[in-house]
């Protein structure tokens, strides 16, 4: 088959040079590139003769899955639109998504049916709600049909991002989009097909789903899936399977590195391990690199740029806390208030020029205008970038915290109880103070088995930053609210009465 730069046709290439090799693995079933590619020209099929045509908009409610995988590339096939939603989605959100997207069908899974069904009637959307088993026999009757052919420039997926201001909005990515930055996630990574991929990060999430399922479909690796991840789960599976490539959010390898099961897992097989979503503690990074005996390449990025934009690489010389270099045909800047490029080591917000950058946000033409401005993707996230070209990222714009006109980034902050043996999960944030305006706060999440108290943890900070940095008030926590993909929702963390 020949290559049309669309995202199903890496699908295609893999299905044809390795059918018989796993593509995706979850607990005990697992496809094989013949037959995921089967499936997923029946599901076009299917979605087809439900009259679902080209630049359609199809919603998938799905956790991960083999049948995740299907529906994507079927959907795609099919000449339409992916929407992938969290499946944890409440009703309305389900329906805010769907009658923004102008949706022509929601597919969920079976069991978490009511939100679904609940939104799409909101909504007005026709909804198909699958079951595993019955779902194959249902394809089984649909014969294959020539695919839909899309061009490179056509959007493939629409992606809710999380939403931390307003209401989700849909970033537009197109074929080009997906396919450029898997080819980059390869090259970084060096995958091939005797890779394993650890499939931990929901599929519904540009880094998952790109980083993750494209990127081993590319080159017809294995991709083994949690349906939800959990440490001591995601140590066995990589024993069990043989990971080779580890993709996580920060907070998994905190809760990986000095993890209880550690010693009893095998995990020699890692190779490389890519981390992105948020800031990766230097002692996190570190502490993991030497305890699992495997490089930590951190990256970063936005759903919004596809999503990779910048990472270190193997074969450069890493810095710890930094985020690498941005990846072929993609351009960086630190930039000030009026869009002008400050000096290397200043602090001002990171913008994005590239094949990376989306398309913009669904039929939301003032917001796109004012996040892509010339080009240039704003991120909305101050860095720096050092001398040597590397960049680093400071904190989100929105989560610097004002204390009395000083600012203070909690990422620093974050860094120095990441210091302290005990502490496995920590977050700073502002909380209202009448004087300062903010005062800085910060949650910790203590190892199995740490002993420190909060008045310990304040010392601690105190003996290493500026007095105006240390936070005041500072609490045990049992757990951190976490987004879809296992980040800190710090506009969710509410300081207890006291503390
Ligand atoms: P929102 O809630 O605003 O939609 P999100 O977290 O859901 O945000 P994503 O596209 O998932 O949106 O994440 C992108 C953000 O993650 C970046 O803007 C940045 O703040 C953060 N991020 C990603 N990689 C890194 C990194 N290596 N270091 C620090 N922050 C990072």
């Amino acid at each position: 088959s020949t290559d049309d730069g669309t995202v199903p046709a890496l699908l295609a290439r893999s299905a044809a040079v390795h059918p018989d090799r796993t593509a995706l693995r979850l607990g005990a079933e697992t496809l094989t590139y013949g037959a995921l590619d089967d499936l997923a020209h029946r599901a076009a099929a299917l979605l087809r003769a439900r009259g679902v045509g080209p630049g359609d908009r199809v919603a998938l409610m799905l956790p991960n899955s083999t049948l995740f995988a299907v529906l994507y590339y079927g959907v795609l096939r099919a000449g339409a639109i992916v929407v992938p939603l969290n499946p944890l989605l409440r009703a309305g959100e389900v329906r805010h998504c769907l009658a923004d997207a102008g949706a022509a069908l929601l597919l969920s899974w079976h069991g978490d049916g009511e939100e679904a069904a609940e939104g799409a009637r909101l909504a007005g959307t026709p909804h198909l709600a699958v079951e595993p088993a019955a779902f194959t026999a249902l394809l089984a009757g649909h014969a294959r049909v020539a695919p839909v052919s899309r061009a490179p420039e056509d959007t493939a997926v629409v992606l809710y991002t999380s939403g931390t201001t307003g209401a989700p909005k849909g970033a537009e990515l197109t074929h080009r989009n997906i396919r450029r930055n898997v080819g980059e996630g390869v090259r970084v990574l060096g995958l091939g097909p005797s890779d394993t991929v650890f499939g931990g990060l929901p599929l519904f999430h540009s880094f998952g789903q790109v980083m993750g399922l494209n990127c081993a479909v590319s080159v017809g690796a294995c991709l083994t899936l949690m349906a939800r991840f959990d440490p001591a789960g995601a140590l066995a599976l990589v024993a069990r399977d043989r990971v080779t490539v580890f993709l996580g959010v920060p907070t998994m390898y905190g809760l990986l590195l000095r993890h209880p099961d550690r010693a009893v897992h095998d995990v020699s097989s890692l190779r490389v391990c890519l981390c992105g979503g948020s800031p990766l503690p230097v002692a996190v990074l570190t502490g993991f690199e030497s305890d699992f005996g495997c490089a930590v390449l951190e990256g970063y990025g936005l759903s919004e740029s596809s999503p990779l934009a910048c990472v270190n690489r193997i074969d450069r010389p890493r810095s710890p806390g930094t985020i690498g270099i941005p990846i072929e045909g993609v351009e960086m800047r630190v930039v000030d208030r009026d869009g002008k490029e400050v000096p290397d080591g200043e602090v001002g917000e990171l913008v994005i020029r590239g094949h990376n950058v989306m398309k913009g946000y669904w039929r939301r033409p003032e917001a796109t205008a004012e996040a892509v401005r010339d080009g240039w993707l704003h991120t909305g996230d101050l860095g720096t970038r050092d001398a040597s070209g590397d960049f680093r990222v400071v904190d989100r714009l929105k989560d610097v915290v004002i204390r009395g006109g000083f600012n203070v980034y909690p990422r620093e902050v974050e860094e120095v109880l990441h210091l302290h043996p005990c502490v496995a999960e920590a977050a700073v944030l502002g909380v209202p103070h009448p004087v300062h305006g903010q005062e800085v706060a910060a949650a910790v999440v203590l190892r199995p088995g740490g002993r420190v108290s909060p008045a310990e943890l304040r010392a601690h900070v105190r003996e290493r930053l500026a007095p105006y940095k240390y936070p005041r008030r500072i609490w045990l926590a049992d757990a951190l609210p976490k987004g879809p993909t296992g980040k800190v929702l710090k506009r969710a963390i509410v300081p207890p009465e006291g503390a």
